[in-house]
């Protein structure tokens, strides 16, 4: 056998070629049983007592899968396989390396320094070579022919299981990203909702005293199944308007006028069950939706509310008027309600304010 050049691949290449070996990601992973029945099939086909799968990273060589080797990597100056892969078609094979003229290396094979090499390239799809499978002796030898076609079938079949390892690695990444994908329009999405339970709590409420406002009403009034729902049984409508409170404004200012109108639906919303509803429904007037509720308890609602108002921690003294009318189911239809609510909120007004007044129109039957 002749002696073996030495010589390095332009740089550019070099990189081709290693950012070929990292894409299987298979450098300094743990033992896997495939690649090592491959060693174990090489040193019984070629009767040697060393084989190895060697990987050529940056600076050194990586055995994958050896047997009969004191090591597992080796600084890549020193590596034959390094030599092996400038042929990258063609298997390197050197009967006695101390008549190569390369470098020694410092593997040895119980205890004896190498003399015989075989290595196959190993070869990316794209013709990138990664390593080689190799075979080693501490005494000078060559193969047979058919050992030669045994050590580049192994080969062949180390590639196999080089690339179904790149094929699992790359679906693993694929189906992560598309985890994170998936992730991410779910966050969208969830945010989306979010913004939406905001906008349509903001289109629904009123601002200053978080209480339903006039547009939330108009949904309601809109809906008929929610109308029906609410006058199944008696149900009560309530009017309450608070007193002077124009003067409230002009002698203490707005700020404070703020503040009462606040401490109104705070004693509004104290007094009433979950299901009632209460609306700011214009400026210094509430109205509150009580279903089935009659009459006499309503104005205990009412009662407790103002009371609740006259209690509130303001700097100056507040009232309100209520007027209360009843509907009853399929009878009434709720303009009649409303009307007959502030006739008796106007009544209870006209009659001195800081009052509960109910209606007392006669319900009209028919
Ligand atoms: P009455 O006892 O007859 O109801 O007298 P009033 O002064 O309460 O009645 P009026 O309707 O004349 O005045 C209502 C006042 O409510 C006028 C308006 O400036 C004030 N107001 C309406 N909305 C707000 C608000 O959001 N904040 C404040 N501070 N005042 C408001
Ligand atoms: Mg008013
Ligand atoms: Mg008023």
């Amino acid at each position: 056998m002749s002696a073996v050049r030495t010589l390095s691949p332009p740089a550019a290449d070099e990189a081709r070629r290693q950012t070929a070996l990292d894409a299987y990601g298979v450098v300094d992973t743990v033992p896997e049983q495939a690649y090592d029945d491959i060693v174990r099939l090489a040193v019984t086909l070629c009767d040697v007592p060393a084989a190895a799968i060697s990987l050529i990273d940056h600076e050194r060589q990586w055995f994958k899968a050896q047997i009969g080797l004191n090591t597992r990597e080796t600084p890549r100056a020193e590596a034959i396989c390094d030599q092996a892969i400038r042929n990258p078609g063609t298997t390197l094979v050197i009967d006695d390396l101390a008549q190569s003229g390369l470098p020694a290396s410092s593997l040895r094979i119980d205890g004896d320094p190498l003399r015989f090499y075989a290595g196959v390239p190993l070869l990316s799809p794209d013709g990138q070579p990664l390593g080689a499978v190799c075979v080693l002796d501490s005494k000078p030898r060559t193969l047979t022919q058919g050992q030669r076609e045994g050590l580049e079938v192994l080969a062949r079949q180390t590639q196999h299981l080089l690339e179904l390892r790149r094929y699992a690695m790359e679906q693993r990444r694929l189906l992560s990203e598309r985890e994170a994908f998936a992730q991410r329009l779910e966050d969208a999405h969830a945010d989306l909702q979010r913004r939406n339970a905001l906008l349509q709590h903001s289109a629904t409420h009123d601002a200053l005293t978080g209480l339903l406002n006039r547009a939330a009403l108009a949904q309601l009034r809109d809906n008929p199944d929610a109308m029906r729902q609410l006058q199944q049984s008696p149900y009560t409508l309530m009017l309450l308007d608070v007193d002077h409170f124009k003067d409230v404004n002009d002698r203490h200012g707005h700020l404070l006028g703020d503040r009462a109108l606040r401490a109104v639906a705070d004693a509004v919303a104290a007094s009433i069950r979950e299901r009632d509803i209460a609306v700011r429904y214009g400026g210094e007037e509430f109205l509150i939706l009580l279903p089935d509720t009659r009459l006499a308890s309503a104005v205990q609602v009412a009662e407790r509310i103002r009371n609740r108002i006259a209690l509130a921690p303001l700097p100056f003294s507040l009232t309100v008027s209520i007027g209360l009318a009843s509907g009853e189911p399929t009878r009434d239809w709720s303009e009649q309600v409303f009307d007959r609510a502030d006739q008796a909120l106007y009544r209870a007004k006209a009659t001195g304010r800081n009052r509960v007044v109910v209606d007392d129109t006669p319900l009209h039957h028919g």
